[in-house]
């Protein structure tokens, strides 16, 4: 079966056509610049050309109209009619505590996503908009929502709650959440499948390092903690995001620099992380490591900082765990930059783990990247959030 993954930001929208026997992805693509002057569509067919095409899309349905069109396109096309797309699974950001697993979108879905607006405003409408607009184009196709929450709902109370008044947990369901949840939990059977394991045998710790980043606990095959919270500006410091800090900073900066608390979050949601921390060097970890090559103590200071967070979160979730026996490395840094894995690998000594050096000058592959003699098994395991999307909605519908 064809299975279309979508993935709609408020602006944006990221579409991925996947066989599911073969698993290929016969197709990619991103519509960009929806409801703005001089969208277009980027499209790339499997072994083709990237092309990229201005078309007017002033809402999200004249997008999806374009991705179908292009994959039935005579010359850029993979498919000859959109009878051949058997289903399609939506990327949904927030699915609160209503849902722990991926579900069949019907019109009860519908209005239980709408319910959880409240907690990712941003995210969870475009997600909603993008729905509408499949069901209006695509009548009759099975729908699925996979929620990136859903994997951490298997979180007990002592994680998630936090140390407020327990009434603002009751009343406006204030608590952990976490985020990235497709993506720890793919990575997470991954890695066990790599060492030939059960996950249900195991203590992971998965490292999402991406421009958004995360870690993830994953004890005998259920998340029992994540560093996101309620919203994704929890936890590590990220490409712009500040992660944790000490909460009474955002109304001592709201007096100094005269914002009111929505300027503040807006201040640590895009102007910190790296970016900021490197005094403005870039949210990419390629610039900042290149800034810190030659000689910008700042932009060092930085990936110090925010492998030593990292470090921290590993310890405290194999505190939490009472035990570590795979630390996963995924998503973009993760994957890509060997440096920040050196790093962080080594404040792993007193767990026994030990990176091996040759090992780590890997790239984007599934390897083991510990010594022999570890006692913590190193692995980078790339992580594929449509894929996990597409195999959930097949197992659903
Ligand atoms: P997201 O999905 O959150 O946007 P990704 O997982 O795609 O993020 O990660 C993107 C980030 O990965 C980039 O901002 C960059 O910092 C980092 N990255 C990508 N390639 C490399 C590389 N070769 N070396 C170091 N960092 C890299």
């Amino acid at each position: 079966m064809n299975v279309l993954v979508i993935n709609c930001g408020s602006s944006s929208l990221k579409y991925q056509l996947i066989d599911s026997e073969s698993e290929k992805v016969l197709a990619k693509g991103l519509c960009e610049r929806i409801g703005i002057e001089g969208s277009c569509i980027t499209h790339t067919p499997e072994g083709g050309e990237k092309t990229t095409t201005e078309s007017p899309m002033p809402t999200h349905t004249e997008a999806v109209k374009l991705v179908i069109e292009k994959l039935t396109d005579e010359k850029v096309g993979v498919i000859g009619s959109l009878s051949e797309i058997g289903a399609v699974g939506h990327r949904v950001v927030h699915g609160g505590e209503k849902f722990a697993e991926a579900v069949v979108i019907d019109d009860a879905v519908i209005k239980a996503i709408e319910e959880c607006n409240d907690l990712a405003p941003l995210h969870n409408p475009a997600n909603l908009i993008g729905i509408h607009s499949c069901q209006e184009l695509m009548p009759g196709v099975p729908m699925v929502a996979v929620f990136d929450t859903a994997f951490h709902q298997t979180m007990p109370k002592k994680a998630y709650l936090y140390g407020i008044p327990y009434e603002y947990y009751e009343k406006y369901k204030i608590r952990r959440y976490g985020f990235h949840g497709t993506s720890h939990d793919y990575v997470s059977k991954r890695a066990a499948e790599i060492l030939g394991k059960k996950r249900e045998d195991l203590k992971i710790i998965v490292c999402h390092l991406g421009n958004g980043t995360s870690i993830s606990a994953v004890d005998h095959g259920k998340c029992v903690d994540t560093s996101m919270g309620l919203t994704p500006l929890e936890g590590l410091i990220m490409g712009t995001r500040s992660g944790d800090l000490d909460p009474a900073i955002v109304s001592f900066l709201a007096a100094k620099e005269g914002l009111d608390a929505a300027g503040v979050i807006d201040v640590l949601n895009k102007k910190s992380g790296v970016l900021g921390l490197s005094g403005g060097v870039s949210s990419d970890f390629r610039d900042v490591g290149a800034a810190a090559d030659s000689g910008n103590d700042v932009a060092a200071t930085a990936l110090d900082a925010y492998a030593y967070r990292v470090a921290k979160y590993i310890g405290s979730y194999a505190a939490g765990m009472n035990g570590v026996d795979v630390i996963a490395f995924t998503a973009g840094v993760g994957e890509n930059d060997f440096k920040v894995r050196a790093m962080v690998s080594s404040y792993l000594g007193y767990l026994g783990a030990a990176i091996d050096d040759e090992k780590n000058k890997i790239r984007g592959e599934e390897t083991e990247l510990s010594t022999a003699d570890s006692r913590v098994k190193l692995l980078l395991v790339p992580t594929n959030e449509e894929l996990a999307i597409a195999r959930e909605t097949v197992r659903l519908v």
